[in-house]
């Protein structure tokens, strides 16, 4: 005889985070019959709303499911009881990348308002002192030289141990949320079929595939994919501006056509986070999910798109007060890398890898 132990502070964060009734789940499998992203074999989102509602908050950890659905809101449109299974999937997930980040409590304040001066302050305390060690911590005379003020060398060594101590974090969490994938499935799996699955899976979140399914949602397509193309571009002309940092000439010239790259992806993900902040106020249903985490994540990148912008017109124009542009711009740049396993920028590895698993175990 088995018994079931009900996590209630966990069932009690869900009907929070995501305002749906939850419990008063009567189990038709209305959701499940018009989602197009359910696998036939032991479909979602049906079984995740019994063991959300009895709290099993370790069987839905080590559930890859919740990352097949990609929010297109279908089922939540057609629930009889208004539960919004597409609002519960999407606070599981959230749940799930909060609590295998590490370190774990860095997880719990990136959900909190309160920590909100602390978020940003850590960013602004790093970049202050590594400014006054270097001795550049004043407004340089002359044209505006961002180097001036914040040297190259320095630039390139702080922004490789960000990305070092993002990542770091990033790993040990993956780590232990694949343990849980392959501890909490009982289906076979086909070795053969985890790198092709990789593969495959790759090229889905290239193309955005299973966005376009959603019908209800189209527009989370568009500023998805705008988003993530022209942020992956953005990280691609970076690595090159190191490189020109360190090799060749830099700043660049406008018609440089790295620069020109830079400038449309910038200009892209200007777009697709406007879309993205339009939908969460204006779409009713986009709107009902959005929480705190959400809304810190996408304004903090509109921010950093902005200043990005900004920082290049002062350049050029040589305001006077550029550099306090600079610095701005410097802090959200850290917040939002340093910060990447604790925001909705985990989705992305979390869901690659929850569908690599599913090829795997030949779900999808
Ligand atoms: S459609 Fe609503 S009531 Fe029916 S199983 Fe899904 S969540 Fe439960
Ligand atoms: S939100 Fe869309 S993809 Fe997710 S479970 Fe519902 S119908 Fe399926």
């Amino acid at each position: 005889m088995s018994f079931i132990e009900p996590d209630i502070d966990f069932i009690n964060h869900l009907k929070r985070d995501c305002g749906s009734a939850l419990t008063t789940c009567m189990q038709c499998g209305s959701c499940t019959a018009v989602c197009d992203l359910s696998p036939l074999n032991n479909p979602f989102p049906r079984k995740e709303m019994i063991w959300a509602s009895w709290g099993l908050k370790e069987k839905l950890l080590g559930d890859p499911d919740i990352w097949l659905c990609h929010q297109c809101g279908d089922c939540s449109a057609t629930c009889p009881r208004d539960i919004r299974p597409g609002d519960v999937m999407a606070s599981l997930r959230n749940y799930c990348y909060q609590h295998y980040a590490r370190p774990r409590f860095l997880g719990k304040i990136m959900q909190k308002p309160t920590f909100l001066p602390l978020i940003i302050g850590f960013p602004v305390m790093v970049i202050s002192v590594i400014l006054i060690l270097a001795g550049t911590f004043k407004i340089p005379d002359g044209p505006v030289i961002y180097s001036k003020f914040f040297p190259h060398g320095l630039l390139n060594i702080s922004f490789a141990l960000l990305l070092l101590i993002s990542f770091s974090g990033f790993v040990i969490g993956l780590k232990q949320y694949w343990k849980n994938l392959k501890h909490s499935t009982t289906e076979v799996k086909h070795k053969e079929t985890l790198l092709p699955g990789f593969f495959s899976v790759l090229l889905e979140i290239l193309t955005h595939k299973n966005f376009r399914i959603c019908t209800t949602n189209r527009y989370r397509f568009l500023a998805h994919f705008m988003i993530f193309w022209s942020f992956t571009l953005l990280l691609v002309v970076t690595f090159f501006a190191i490189l020109a940092t360190l090799f060749f000439e830099y700043p660049m010239g406008f018609w440089n056509p790295v620069k020109i790259l830079g400038n449309i992806s910038g200009l892209f993900l200007l777009i697709g986070c406007s879309i993205m902040i339009w939908q969460r106020i204006f779409n009713s249903e986009q709107r009902s999910n959005s929480n705190y985490s959400d809304w810190l994540f996408i304004i903090s990148l509109f921010l950093l798109t902005i200043s990005g912008i900004i920082v290049e017109i002062a350049r050029f124009q040589n305001w006077s007060y550029a550099y306090h542009l600079y610095f701005i711009h410097l802090v959200l740049v850290w917040m939002v890398i340093l910060y990447i396993p604790y925001t909705k920028f985990a989705h992305f590895i979390y869901r690659a890898i929850a569908m690599t698993y599913s090829k795997y175990l030949g779900r999808i």
